[in-house]
C-alpha cells in the first residue's frame, strides 16, 4: 500500500521587541544569569503585567504579512504548568482568542508548483526560563533571563506533504519575519523554532492517522531529517501491523533517531482560563492600517523589482533576496557603484564565498557595504586589478576596512604613469640579455618570460596591457 504523510506544524519566533512582554527588562540574549529579570517577569505576588504595545504591533504585523483576519477582540489566558522554569507556575498565552486567524503562506512543492498552506492561527505568548542540570553537584540551576521574552506562535494547518514543502514554508515565513523586523530569526539562539506533528494515511484516504509530535526543532536540515525518519518509522510500524501510539518525541541529530518522550496517558491538563490581570484587548481598524503603513517590500515584491526596474536575472534575485542581509548589502552597493549587476555578480561571487570559508552567517556580516562599492568604483575605473580588488574585498570583509585608505596605504594602486613603466621595463630588458637574445631569434616563449619578470618588478600594479605595448615596442 503506498501511503502518504501528512504534517502541521507550530512554529515558535522569539520578536525582536527591546523589552520583554509584560514588563520593561532587556531582550537582549546572553548576559549574566538572572540579570535580566525584575518582579515581573519572576511573578512576584502582586506584580501587575502591562502589554507591550511593540509587541502587539508585530503580531498584527506577522498577519497582515501571512494573510491572516486580525482578531479585533483578543485576550490572555493562563495555562498550567508545574515547572521550575516558570517562576508562576503559568504561561500567559492565547487559547480562546488568539490575535490573527485563517492566513496563508504559498510554497513551492517537490515538482516546483505553487501550493497553499493554511495558518490556523497567531498568537502572542511569553518565554520560558533556562534549567540547567549539574551531574557532578547534583544540582539544578535556573536562569530567568529568558522568561517573559515575547513569543508569537504561528500554527499551520496540517497541510504539508513532505519535508520540502515545510522547508520552503519556513524559508518564506524567515525572510517576512526578518524583512519586517518581527524577529532576527536567529535558529541557534532559539529564536525560530518549530513543533512538527506527523501522520500517516493510505494514499487518498481522508482521514487523518494517529499523530506523534517532535518539538523545539531549531535546524532546517534536522527538520528535514526528523520528518523523513519519522515518516519512515511510521510507515515500518504499519507495515508490520503495530499500532502508532500518539505521543511526543525527542529527535536526537546526531544518533539520527527519535525517542518516545511522553504518551498520551500522561498527557496534562493544562487548565486554561482567561488571564484576571490582563484586560480584553480591543484593537480598531486605525491601528491596523497604522501598522499596515509599516510593512516593507517583502521578498516577492522585491524579486520583481530587481528584475524589471534594475535588470537583474530572475536567478541572481532569488539567491540575494533569500536573505534580508544580502539585501541590505546588495543595496548600498549598487546604489553607491551604479551598478546593479556587478553589485550582484560581487555578492553571489566573492561575499558568499568568504561567507562560507569563514563560516560566518549573512545576519553576523558588519562591514559596511558603501565600501564593496568603492571597491567595484575603483576596479572599474582601472585604478586597481581585479586581483587586488578580491585582495582589498577580503580585508574590508575581516575587518571593516576603508579600502580606499587601505589602497593607498598598501600601494596597492595601479600604476598609471608611463615613464615609471617604462623605467621598469627598461630594466627588466637590460638585465636579461639572453632571453632578449631569444626572442629575437623567433623563440616566442622568451617574451611570456619577459612580460612576467616585468610585472613581478612592476609588483603587479601596471595594466598588463601597457606593459606588453610597451614591451613589445622596446624588443621590435
Ligand atoms: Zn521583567
Amino acid at each position: 500500500m503506498a501511503y502518504e504523510v501528512v504534517i502541521g506544524l507550530e512554529v515558535h519566533t522569539e520578536l525582536s521587541s527591546k523589552s520583554k512582554i509584560f514588563c520593561s527588562c532587556t531582550t537582549l540574549f546572553g548576559g549574566e544569569a538572572n540579570s535580566h529579570i525584575c518582579e515581573g517577569c519572576t511573578g512576584f505576588p502582586g506584580a501587575l503585567p502591562v502589554l507591550n504595545e511593540a509587541v502587539l504591533e508585530r503580531a498584527i504585523k506577522t498577519g497582515l504579512a501571512t494573510n491572516c483576519e486580525i482578531n479585533l477582540q483578543n485576550r490572555f489566558d493562563r495555562k498550567h504548568y508545574f515547572y521550575p522554569d516558570s517562576p508562576t507556575a503559568y504561561q500567559t498565552t492565547q487559547f480562546y482568542q488568539p490575535i490573527c486567524l485563517n492566513g496563508y503562506l504559498e510554497v513551492e512543492d517537490e515538482e516546483g508548483q505553487t501550493k497553499k498552506i493554511r495558518i490556523k492561527e497567531i498568537h502572542m505568548e511569553e518565554d520560558a526560563g533556562k534549567l540547567s542540570h549539574d551531574p557532578f553537584t547534583d544540582t539544578s540551576l535556573v536562569d530567568y533571563n529568558r522568561a517573559g521574552v515575547a513569543l508569537l506562535e504561528i500554527v499551520s494547518e496540517p497541510d504539508f506533504r513532505s519535508a520540502a514543502e515545510v522547508v520552503s514554508y519556513l524559508e518564506k515565513l524567515r525572510s517576512i519575519l526578518q524583512y519586517a523586523d518581527i524577529s532576527d530569526c536567529k535558529m541557534q539562539e532559539g529564536s525560530l523554532r518549530a513543533d512538527i506533528n506527523l501522520s500517516i494515511r493510505p494514499k487518498g484516504s481522508q482521514e487523518l492517522g494517529v499523530r506523534t509530535e517532535m518539538k523545539n526543532l531549531n535546524s532546517f536540515r534536522a527538520i528535514a531529517r526528523a520528518i523523513e525518519s519519522e515518516t519512515q518509522r511510521q510507515i515500518d510500524a504499519l507495515r508490520d501491523g503495530e499500532e502508532i501510539i500518539q505521543e511526543t518525541r525527542r529527535w536526537d541529530d546526531d544518533k539520527g533517531e527519535s525517542f518516545s518522550m511522553r504518551t498520551k496517558e500522561d498527557a496534562l491538563d493544562y487548565r486554561y482560563f482567561p488571564d484576571p490581570d490582563l484586560p480584553p484587548l480591543t484593537i480598531s481598524e486605525d491601528m491596523i492600517e497604522k501598522v499596515r503603513k509599516t510593512l516593507p517590500e517583502m521578498p516577492e515584491e522585491k524579486k520583481k523589482r530587481y528584475i524589471e526596474e534594475l535588470g537583474l536575472p530572475e536567478y541572481d534575485t532569488g539567491i540575494i533576496t533569500d536573505s534580508v542581509h544580502l539585501v541590505r548589502v546588495f543595496e548600498e552597493t549598487a546604489k553607491v557603484c551604479a551598478d546593479p549587476k556587478e553589485a550582484a555578480n560581487w555578492i553571489m561571487g566573492e561575499l558568499l564565498m568568504l561567507l562560507k570559508d569563514s563560516q560566518t552567517l549573512p545576519e553576523n556580516i558588519d562591514f559596511d557595504p558603501s565600501y564593496l562599492g568603492k571597491i567595484i568604483n575603483m576596479l572599474k575605473e582601472g585604478k586597481i586589478n581585479r586581483g587586488t580588488a578580491k585582495k582589498v574585498f577580503a580585508e574590508v570583509f575581516a575587518k571593516n576596512m576603508e579600502p580606499e585608505a587601505y589602497i593607498k596605504e598598501n600601494n596597492l594602486e595601479l600604476l598609471t604613469d608611463n615613464t615609471a613603466i617604462k623605467a621598469a621595463v627598461e630594466k627588466v630588458v637590460a638585465e636579461n640579455e639572453k632571453s632578449v637574445n631569444e626572442y629575437k631569434s623567433g623563440k616566442k616563449k622568451a617574451f611570456q618570460f619577459l612580460m612576467g619578470q616585468s610585472m613581478k618588478a612592476l609588483r603587479g600594479q601596471a595594466p598588463a596591457q601597457e606593459v606588453s605595448k610597451l614591451l613589445k615596442e622596446l624588443l621590435d
